[in-house]
């Protein structure tokens, strides 16, 4: 059995930094389960499929294989065997991830690979509803959130580093948009667990957050 911490929280509450820095200290595997999501949700893009195409969602899910591997420890995802981790951080992929990961068919997929993963090895698992759904016996559960207006001015920042042009407003609607998907959908919503440790990471350094979820591990 592995040693499993829980990270759940909203879009841009810092989830993947933090948890990719105390993977790195504590010596886990970091496992970024919104990937998956955002796997299946090329796969339907790359089909022609709408958001709005329940159906069809349906049907594409049952053949399409999601793996995962390690490369000098960073987490590579595979889609009927074709790298697609760096196609997945596309706007329109987290999109369509954001509106096709409440069909219940769709999580269900999904549902064995994170617990397989989290049974063998000792992971830090960042999604939605980790804590509450796939691991509710993680020996660590953290609900890391921010102000809608902090995660918006981060990923503002972030996307300016890179040369993208972009809004703000327009990010921090989005935000708003992802967070009323994710909190109020019927299967697996997201949600504090009742034994998660809340952080509100507003005003903290990355190094804060860590640090604090450190103190929190064996
Ligand atoms: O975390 P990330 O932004 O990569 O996730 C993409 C989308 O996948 C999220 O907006 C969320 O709707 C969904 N997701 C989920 N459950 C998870 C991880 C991600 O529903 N465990």
């Amino acid at each position: 059995m592995g040693y499993n911490v829980a990270i759940d929280g909203p879009a841009g509450a810092g989830k993947s930094t933090i948890a990719k820095l105390v993977a790195k200290k504590k010596g886990y595997i970091y496992v970024d389960t919104g990937a998956m999501y955002r796997a299946l949700a090329l796969c339907f893009l790359d089909a022609g499929i709408a958001p709005g195409e329940t159906q069809r969602m349906i049907s594409a899910c049952e053949d399409a294989v999601v793996s995962i591997r390690y490369e000098n420890g960073v987490q590579q995802v595979y889609l009927n065997g074709r790298n697609v981790t760096s196609r997945i951080r596309e706007e329109a992929v987290g999109n369509m991830a954001s509106v096709s990961s409440a069909v219940p068919q769709v999580r269900a997929k999904l549902l064995e690979l994170q617990r397989e993963l989290a049974e063998r090895e000792d992971v830090i698992m960042d999604g939605r509803d980790i804590g509450t759904n796939i691991l509710p016996h993680a020996d660590v559960k953290i609900y890391l959130t921010a102000s809608v207006a902090t995660r918006a001015r981060r990923r503002y920042d972030e996307l300016r580093e890179k040369g993208e042009e972009c809004d703000y407003e327009e990010i921090a609607r989005d935000i708003q948009e992802r967070d009323e998907r994710d909190m109020n959908r019927e299967t697996a919503p997201l949600k504090k667990a009742e034994d998660a440790v809340l952080i509100d990471s507003s005003e903290m350094t990355i190094e804060e957050v860590a640090a604090e979820i450190i103190q929190y591990c064996r």
